[in-house]
């Protein structure tokens, strides 16, 4: 190749690259609409998460933030009517659920199911096996070396890795074991669906100190929660309202202290005017 076209190409690569190094590390959700049978839930959503941002959803029940996780996901029984997903520039919508983990993906549950006869640690350390290349085996030793470290961090009993996953656990046991997953598979994004649920404050500052040491440039989070109390402990870079299947508001985290002094009606109500014209 010669010089000029050289520089032409690098000319041209410099023109590009401030447009596409963003969808290279964004979580981009664009006009999504997706339902269960003929019924619509999302409503053209559009959201973009960079990576090294934590986001936060809200929004009164049944405005269909689970079915925004359970669809980024590729939960079977959601089906997709409209718009893209893509992670870091790959699309992501016709994947299976798997090939979406593996590209980076990971969704905390609100209602996290029992798995009888699988312990936890051969659970993950199988989620942990899928995750590498064909051929590369997890090593024992420094498997449990980490797991060890990871769950002393979120203060699980070492007892707990022979346990059935999920079975019997209590609500916050549940969730930090959602954490300790999170932490395992070190994914690029991370959707928490109503994580704090359910938790006693101690168990709240726990996940939330789980979430905060992931936090950093390699990792993008979506928080979806109902109340404020979670962002008390995981400040968001971002605040989102959902309301209908889409997003409705968003701002700084002085958005989720209005909403907890005011109620999503004044939302609604803000929003009134605009939508009547
Ligand atoms: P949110 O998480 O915001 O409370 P969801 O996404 O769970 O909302 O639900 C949005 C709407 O879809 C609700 O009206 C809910 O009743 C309905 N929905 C959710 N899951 C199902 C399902 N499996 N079958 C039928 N309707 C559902
Ligand atoms: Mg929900």
């Amino acid at each position: 190749m010669g010089d000029s076209s050289k520089s032409a190409l690098i000319f041209q690569y410099s023109l590009l690259a401030p447009l596409l190094t963003p969808l290279m590390s964004t979580l981009d959700i664009r006009h999504l609409s997706a339902g269960i049978g003929d019924r619509p839930i999302l409503k053209d959503f559009s959201l973009s998460i960079p990576k090294g941002e934590v986001h936060a959803i809200m929004g009164p029940n049944g405005t269909g933030k689970s079915t925004l996780a359970k669809a980024l996901a590729g939960h079977e029984d959601y089906t997709i009517t409209g718009g893209e997903v893509f992670l870091d520039g790959q699309p992501l919508l016709g994947l299976e659920p798997d090939a979406r983990a593996r590209l980076g993906l990971f969704l905390a549950f609100q209602y996290p199911c029992e798995i009888p006869g699988v312990s936890i640690a051969n659970f993950l350390r199988a989620a942990v096996q899928a995750r590498l290349p064909e051929g590369e085996e997890v090593a024992a030793t420094a498997y449990y070396k980490r797991l060890h470290e990871k769950m002393d961090l979120l203060k699980i009993d070492r007892k707990f890795t022979a346990r059935s996953l999920n079975e019997g656990f209590s609500g916050g046991e549940r969730k930090r074991c959602e954490i300790l997953q999170m932490m395992m598979l070190e994914p690029k994004y991370a959707i928490m669906d109503e994580t704090d649920s359910g938790l006693d404050i101690d168990a709240l500052k726990i996940v939330a100190q789980g979430v905060n040491l992931m936090r950093g440039p390699q990792l993008g989070v979506l928080i979806i929660t109902h109340y404020q109390r979670l962002l008390d402990y995981i400040v968001p870079d971002v605040v989102h309202v959902m309301g209908d299947g889409h997003i409705i508001k968003s701002g700084g985290k002085d958005v989720a202290l209005e909403l907890e002094a005011r109620g999503y009606d004044w939302v609604s109500q803000e929003l009134a005017p605009a939508t009547k014209q």
